[in-house]
């Protein structure tokens, strides 16, 4: 037998095989690294005759007599009669008839609570019971006892069992993958140690050790993966120099209609260095709502439109790559570089007259969506390509990127700032840029969570503010109400605003299925002010710019996230005119209590996205599943953060000193980069 042998092989399992493959468990291996859900503090058992009065023990005993009766007050009572080797302890429980189940005659128990002398017998009131199977619990230790997770028909003994055995005869066989020399370093027990220490842990401190270990063994593949990649695109692969100079920065910076700010200058500085490379770039850009990143991509792209580059802009949504191309085409009306669309709202007729001038050259710059990537455009020179809004996409998108022989380099720019561990754990193959500083003259943004009684007096005041010229949005949860009847749907939202709180204005109904020329037509009448609201789901328009919009109505509000909640409060933020949000919201949760009091707050997109991520956990944040990344089983973000540093900060150095973990050493590392992380990352070339 050995660690690929099927479980069914396994002593203590046999028949019940289907029900551990229900687990997922397929090979013995597969149990071996089957951690515990959680552990169980037991106390060291005694007799009876060593109890003391009021202090907590847990004791085994066997059940001798049970009976459930009710009480003159009307209530249940249960007792039990439980002995041991020597003496007898009676067990009491009031209104709990459905513990009388666990209390089988003749059988072993664990009990544990507090004992009180009751005449001439110790006695028990609500003693918490555990049962005992088999030959298990004869220990008198105590301990840490492992919780695994179950499935219906597998018992906790049963699998404590299963896997004892495995560990007892196979732990052994299991092949280190940290280098021994590693394993010193960072003070890590070694594999089969760490395995005999998460099942069977002899105290918190070995398990504590343990549970290091792997998520550290966790975090180091994962960075390895990353900085394998990265290593890969900046050394095997080579883009072509976009250099720059004074002359084109002023003739760039003379066609924006303001001045950079210096953030702004900062980050540009950053691109610009890396442009002038022959090794491609791979750096993101993060930062808040608001804080202009769009110029940044504009000077990046015309530095490359300079150095006689092509550039593609990609957008998530046909609506956002419509503005991106409306913006550049006028700030480019006076200058030389040609600029096309590429959606799927652009017709096969264009796309045919399209083609060829872009695969000739004369058209510099292409802003679309991923069509670009999905259609076989053919480019003259692509030197640049800038995905903008990148949560929505995935790693694949990435891997599609970089193949060819001249790389092109890459930005990507996200819709918010990204807490540091989460840009660490999903983007650690690129470089970081990041944009602090809004740009000058912004008027604040006043978030009020409106109650249900200021309804009325909150749209009297968005009316208002549509009297006075402005325009205003009106955010709902889904396109379709949901069955309670708690969230009302676009749809029905739309027609009750249009015939009672809006009826004197022109509204516009935006959500992701409106085909797209009519998006980019309802976007257009929005824009050009013919409509005033624009009422819509939130998914979709993430980072629309209309400045004269300064009021937004946000509906069911607990339904978002809160980084989600901050990105949609910045549509209202872009003007020179003070911007309203109102919040409806019935916090059902503690969470999204905290969560709609933080929204309204504060204003700093940084902070509320650390505290998104404490309260949402790395997997609900942003798409770290939409990555494609495998998840982990002992490491936990963001209460992992420092190892995760460690691990990177290592994981660069080893790929610059072994770049193909060739050598015997990491010869286990390698295998596990390969394994969990080869498909995701595309590392298939690299190897
Ligand atoms: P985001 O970072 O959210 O993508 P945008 O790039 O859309 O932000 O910029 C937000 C708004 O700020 C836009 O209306 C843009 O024209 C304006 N803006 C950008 N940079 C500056 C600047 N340096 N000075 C003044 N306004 C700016
Ligand atoms: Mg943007």
């Amino acid at each position: 037998m050995s660690l690929s042998t099927p479980v069914r092989y396994l002593k203590g399992v046999g028949p019940r095989a289907p029900l551990l493959e229900r687990l997922r468990l397929r090979t013995v291996q597969d149990v071996l690294f089957y951690f515990p859900r959680a552990y169980e503090l037991r106390a060291p058992t005694c007799g009876i005759q060593q109890l003391e009065e009021g202090r907590t023990a847990s004791l085994t005993v066997w059940v001798e007599e049970v009976e459930g009766r009710a009480t003159s007050t009307g209530k249940h009572m249960l007792c039990a009669l439980f002995r041991d080797e020597h003496d007898y302890l009676r067990g009491v429980w009031f209104n709990q008839p459905y513990v009388q189940e666990k209390l089988v005659r003749g059988t072993r128990v664990r009990l544990t609570g507090r004992p009180a002398r009751n005449g001439l017998r110790w006695e028990m009131i609500h003693p918490q019971i555990s049962q005992i199977e088999g030959d298990e619990g004869e220990e008198a230790s105590g301990g840490l006892v492992p919780r695994y997770g179950l499935t219906h028909g597998l018992k906790q003994a049963r699998m404590r069992r299963v896997i004892q055995y495995a560990l007892g005869e196979f732990a052994n066989a299991i092949p280190e993958v940290l280098p021994d020399s590693l394993r010193r370093e960072h003070a890590l027990p070694g594999i089969a140690e760490a395995l005999h220490a998460m099942h069977q842990p002899r105290d918190e401190t070995s398990l504590a050790a343990a549970r290091r270990r792997f998520a550290f063994q966790e975090l180091l593949v994962q960075q390895l993966a990353f900085a394998l990649r990265r290593h890969d695109v900046q050394t095997r692969q080579s883009a072509i120099p976009l250099p720059t100079n004074a002359r084109v920065d002023a003739r760039i910076t003379r066609l924006f209609p303001f001045p950079l700010t210096d953030g702004q200058r900062q980050v540009i500085s950053e691109i610009t260095h890396d442009l002038a490379r022959t090794v491609p770039m791979t750096r993101l850009l993060h930062g808040d709502v608001g804080s202009g990143k769009t110029m940044v991509a504009v000077y990046a792209m015309l530095v490359a439109a300079a150095a006689g580059c092509q550039v593609v802009l990609m957008a998530p949504t046909d609506v956002l790559a419509q503005q991106h191309f409306e913006t550049l085409a006028r700030l480019l009306l006076h200058a030389r570089v040609r600029i096309a669309l590429w959606t799927g709202a652009v017709k096969e007729s264009e796309r045919q007259e399209l083609r060829p001038r872009i695969a000739s050259g004369e058209i510099g710059l292409v802003v679309g969506t991923q069509a670009v990537v999905q259609s076989p455009l053919v480019f003259h020179r692509l030197g640049l390509v800038i995905v903008d809004e990148q949560h929505r996409f995935g790693v694949r998108q990435r891997a599609w990127l970089t193949e060819g022989d001249h790389q092109p380099h890459y930005l990507v720019m996200t819709a918010t700032p990204i807490p540091r561990t989460m840009a660490l754990l999903a983007y650690a193959d690129l470089d970081v840029s990041t944009l602090r500083e809004l740009p000058p003259g912004r008027q604040p943004i006043h978030t009020y969570h409106v109650p249900e009684e200021k309804r009325a007096r909150w749209w009297d005041f968005y009316r208002q503010q549509l009297r006075a010229g402005r325009q205003g949005y009106v955010i709902v949860p889904r396109v379709d109400s949901d069955e309670e009847g708690s969230v009302t749907g676009l749809q029905q939202a739309f027609e009750s605003l249009c015939h009672g709180e809006l009826s004197d204005f022109k509204l516009g109904l935006m959500h992701g299925g409106v085909p797209p020329a009519e998006k980019a037509e309802i976007m257009q009448a929005f824009r050009e002010g013919t409509t005033h609201v624009l009422v819509a789901t939130s998914v979709v328009e993430i980072g629309v710019d209309v400045p004269n919009a300064t009021v937004m109505t946000i509906e069911n509000g607990e339904r978002f996230g809160l980084a989600q909640l901050h990105q949609l409060r910045g549509r209202v933020a872009r003007g020179i005119q003070p911007a309203y949000v109102g919040l409806f919201a019935d916090p059902g949760t503690p969470a999204a209590r905290e969560r709609i009091e933080a929204f309204v707050q504060s204003s700093d997109g940084f902070a509320l996205a650390e505290l998104d991520l404490k309260l949402r956990g790395p997997g609900e944040f942003f798409g770290v599943r939409q990555h494609g990344l495998p998840r982990f089983r002992v490491a936990r973000l963001p209460e992992d953060a420092s190892l995760l540093n460690e691990t990177r900060n290592l994981a660069r150095s080893i790929v610059e000193q072994h770049p193909d973990l060739s050598g015997e050493e990491w010869q286990g590392l390698r295998k596990q980069v390969w394994k969990r992380y080869g498909h995701s990352l595309g590392l298939g070339q690299v190897g």
